[in-house]
């Protein structure tokens, strides 16, 4: 969980922009309800387009709104099983 100060000001920061304008998941192409939290699956998450693993970059331009399910689904395995360990919570 070491995340920069700066990286968590930019990530809050380019979550407010979609909440902004609510677009679609970019991934399913269905509406995401802004106002579920996490862990709902169905709950906004920011995806990078490009992974940063692949080089992809921090910027705006590489992120997309989709719903926590479809970014698990993508291929995010840590994140999968966050949302598999979470729903044994419940
Ligand atoms: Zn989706």
């Amino acid at each position: 969980m070491a995340r920069s100060a700066r990286s968590d000001a930019l990530r809050k920061r380019h979550r407010a922009r979609f909440a902004k304008t609510k677009p679609a998941c970019h991934l399913c192409g269905r509406p995401i309800d802004y106002d579920l939290r996490w862990p709902d699956p169905m709950c906004f998450v920011v995806d990078h387009i490009v992974a940063i693993a692949n080089g992809g970059s921090d910027d705006f331009a590489n992120k997309a709104a989709s719903h926590a399910t479809c970014n698990a689904a993508k291929k995010d395995k840590q994140y999968e099983s966050l949302v598999k360990r979470s729903g044994t919570l419940e």
